[in-house]
């Protein structure tokens, strides 16, 4: 086992891996930039080292910085997190050639599925259910155009590069092919300095829902259930939950054995994440795999009782994984609320600012991964997530009455949050009942 990592994030997530490592046995090393000096993770780390300037492209992002800092402090194996450079293959890559282990896959598989539509392709040659759409990415306007024909308005035009949403448009019909087609490339281009384009069906109100998976180094392959992640704004998820109601037992087997299906064709090791649109119908689709930890993998934990850190850990250090399928049993209901110091009220408009207030709520079932205290500024540098609110509780009706429970009692002040939106979703009728789709926030709140 690593003696020693450096955790190439901040925030809460960068918190979190100290914790895990602390649980270990393993030192620490933070990086920081000059916004970050007074920051949880630089103050709980064994070691901390300034990496550059505020901005993400300077400190970050900077992977010879970062690469010094792991080599000066003898660290080595770097735990990436998630965004930054957790999927930046040129990153683990140089991470490779300088003898340090990067916690995630290998570089060449990081490739392999970050470009969506090779992905889609390799998935394709796999014999995975991909959804309808090109296959190959689209070289011009006019391309674009025939093919939507084919596949039948209404269609998504979305990024190659993609992440986070961005470079994405629904397009109705022929005539306005051309302006929303237009208008994700120049997204895509500013966001990813990568304008090119991939074509899907538009699937109307699916869910969304994706598969937890473990591999390790020796082509052991585990699945840790799905994630209902159809909560979202922007095509960004804001509340995410395990299981979901919308699956049966034998649709969770076939799921599950399809995102086994997807890690072994690529040859895929550490955490990752599969990601399936369902239909109403019950026909689901692959439409991409994360290959890092994310956000919402606490949800995981909750329910099956895996500390997926721990494990990417171990599978990095190049131990087998331990686990046999048959040993992962699904148990409660898991609920996270992702707190960000945005205004809802204002077009969520980022809310930056000093912690004047505050008290974290906590209880059984309740868990709160933060890097928040009182006094603390939230610099306006980087993402806006702040917290993420987990619950467990026996059932679904349980797991909302905790949720909203914490939320009530969860009390942020100096900045605006979303708590208040999310105490709305929690509280909203169809939410309870279970009948949601991707389009749930719009439907429901008109935004
Ligand atoms: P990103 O990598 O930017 O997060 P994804 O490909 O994961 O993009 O898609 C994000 C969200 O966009 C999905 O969860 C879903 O809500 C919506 N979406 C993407 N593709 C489709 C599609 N073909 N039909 C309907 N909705 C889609």
């Amino acid at each position: 086992m690593f003696k020693k990592i450096l955790i190439a994030n901040r925030g809460e997530i960068a918190v979190r891996i100290i914790r895990a490592c602390r649980e270990m046995g393993i030192l620490t090393v933070a990086i920081y930039s000059e916004a970050d000096k007074e920051a949880l993770h630089t103050q709980l780390a064994d070691e901390a080292v300034c990496v550059g300037s505020a901005p993400s492209k300077s400190s970050y992002l900077n992977m010879e910085a970062i690469i010094s800092a792991a080599i000066g402090t003898k660290a080595e194996a770097i735990h990436p997190g998630f965004g930054f450079l957790s999927e930046n293959s040129k990153f683990a890559e140089m991470c490779e050639s300088c003898g340090l282990v990067f916690i995630g896959p290998k570089s060449s598989i990081i490739d392999k599925m970050g470009n969506k539509s090779e992905a889609r392709k390799t998935m394709m040659n796999a014999k995975i259910p991909v959804v309808p759409g090109s296959k190959d990415k689209v070289n011009s306007i006019e391309e674009g155009k025939e093919l939507a024909k084919t596949i039948g308005y209404p269609i998504i035009a979305k990024a190659s590069a993609g992440g986070g949403g961005k470079g994405m448009r629904i397009i109705h019909a022929e005539d306005e092919f051309e302006m929303n087609y237009t208008s994700a490339v120049r997204e895509a281009e500013n966001a990813f300095s990568d304008g090119s384009m991939y074509i899907e069906k538009y699937i109307e109100s699916p869910r969304h829902i994706e598969f937890q998976i473990l591999a390790d180094s020796y082509g052991n392959v585990l699945h840790l259930y799905e994630r209902d992640c159809s909560i979202q704004r922007k095509h960004q998820k804001v509340l995410e939950e395990s299981p979901s109601v919308a699956i049966s037992e034998d649709l969770r087997e076939r799921m599950g054995s399809m995102a086994v299906k997807v890690a072994k064709a690529i040859g895929y090791s550490s955490a990752g994440t599969v990601e399936f649109l369902l239909d109403k119908s019950g026909e689901f689709y692959f439409m991409e795999m994360n290959t890092r930890i994310q956000v919402e993998h606490p949800v995981t934990e909750m329910v099956t009782g895996i500390d997926l850190i721990k494990e990417m850990i171990k599978i990095a250090s190049g131990e087998k994984l331990d686990i046999n399928q048959e040993d992962i049993k699904l148990s409660g209901h898991a609920i996270e609320c992702r707190i960000n110091a945005e205004d809802p009220k204002n077009n969520f408009r980022p809310s930056p600012g000093k912690i004047q207030n505050l008290h974290i709520p906590g209880g059984n079932g309740i868990r709160v991964d933060t890097a928040m205290y009182l006094g603390y500024v939230i610099p306006p540098y980087y993402d806006s997530m702040v917290a993420k609110l987990i619950v467990k509780g026996n059932n679904r009706e349980e797991a909302i009455q905790k949720m909203r429970s914490a939320l009530g009692e969860f009390v942020v002040e100096g900045i605006t949050t979303n708590i208040d939106f999310q105490y709305e979703i929690i509280n909203n009728s169809n939410f309870i009942k279970g009948d949601i789709s991707t389009h749930f926030i719009e439907k429901e709140f008109h935004m």
